[in-house]
Parts: structure tokens; C-alpha cells; sequence
């Protein structure tokens, strides 16, 4: 099983939905939150006449001079999303591409607009980055499937039903 981004998001979320996605259990298309990322997506791609960018195992949401760009709908799994951002910008500095990450918070209801941070590929993240691969390999091509979390994420998560009917 190749490591994607989407991988190591999950991983931070709960290590069953991490677990069920890299073994290609794949319910998302039921779920209505990660139809609100879609529909987001798509509106700001049209909005600014850019699509995202995909190649191999990695889907990059903007790419510019200085930054690869991703956009989330909240700011509820800041782990998640550094690690996932990280991964991409691995994957373009073993290309010879050196960049470094904006996060990009795009949640309706903040007051104070977006909320942007920047992220490095400092070696201290490429350290953390690399313990994180390993563990979510021996998570993933383990014979047991992690145990429900029972925890109120579950409620907007995609595996709802698998999990709790
Ligand atoms: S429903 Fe809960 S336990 Fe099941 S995969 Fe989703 S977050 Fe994890």
C-alpha cells in the first residue's frame, strides 16, 4: 500500500479510519462532510480559474512560486493537516522541488476571516514525518482492525455506519 496524504490525515483523526481507507474500504462518497470539501474545492477552483494539481500518490490543492498551498473547511485537526502538508512537500523536495507549506483555513463561520500558517520542512519535521510513515505502515498492513473510537468525530466521519451499524 502506497503512503498518500489522505492517509496520513486519517491517521491523526482516528486510526481505524486511516486503517479501513489504506485496506480500500472506501465510503466517502456517502458522507456529507466530505461533500462539503468537494463542493469547496470546486467553487475556489472556478472562483480563481485553478484546478488542483495531481501527480503519482500526491494531489496538491494550489501550487505557487514559493508555496504549495492546502485548503481546509476547519481548523478542528491542525496535526493532521501539518502532516499531510509536510508529505507533499517531501515528495516535491525528493523531485528537486523546494517549497515551503501554506495552510489555509477556510471555516464559513470565523470572525477574524482565514487563518493562515505557514509550514517548513525543517529536519526536525522531516524526522516527525518519517516515525509517522513508519508507524502508519505497520498500522496498515497489520491483521487488526483498530477498535471503534467512540468519540463525537464519528458523527461527521464517513464510516459512521460502518462503524456503529
Ligand atoms: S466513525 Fe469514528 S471510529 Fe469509525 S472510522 Fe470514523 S472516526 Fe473512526
Amino acid at each position: 500500500m502506497r503512503i498518500t496524504g489522505t492517509i496520513i490525515n486519517y491517521y491523526f483523526h482516528c486510526k481505524r479510519q486511516c486503517y479501513l481507507f489504506a485496506n480500500r474500504i472506501n465510503l466517502e462518497d456517502n458522507s456529507e462532510d466530505v461533500r462539503i470539501g468537494k463542493v469547496l474545492h470546486e467553487i475556489r477552483a472556478k472562483d480563481k480559474d485553478e484546478a488542483e494539481i495531481k501527480y503519482e500518490n500526491v494531489v496538491l490543492d494550489k501550487v505557487t512560486a514559493k508555496y504549495i498551498e492546502e485548503y481546509k473547511k476547519s481548523d478542528a485537526d491542525p496535526e493532521a493537516s501539518k502532516m499531510q502538508l509536510l508529505f507533499y512537500l517531501k515528495q516535491l523536495k525528493d523531485k528537486g522541488i523546494e517549497k515551503q507549506g501554506k495552510l489555509i483555513y477556510e471555516e464559513k463561520n470565523r470572525k477574524d476571516g482565514r487563518k493562515v500558517e505557514i509550514i517548513k520542512l525543517d529536519d526536525v519535521n522531516i524526522k516527525k514525518l518519517n516515525n509517522c510513515i513508519e508507524n502508519i505502515e505497520v498500522l496498515i498492513n497489520g491483521d487488526k482492525i483498530p477498535e471503534v473510537e467512540k468519540d463525537n468525530k464519528c458523527k461527521k466521519c464517513a464510516y459512521y455506519d460502518y462503524c456503529y451499524l
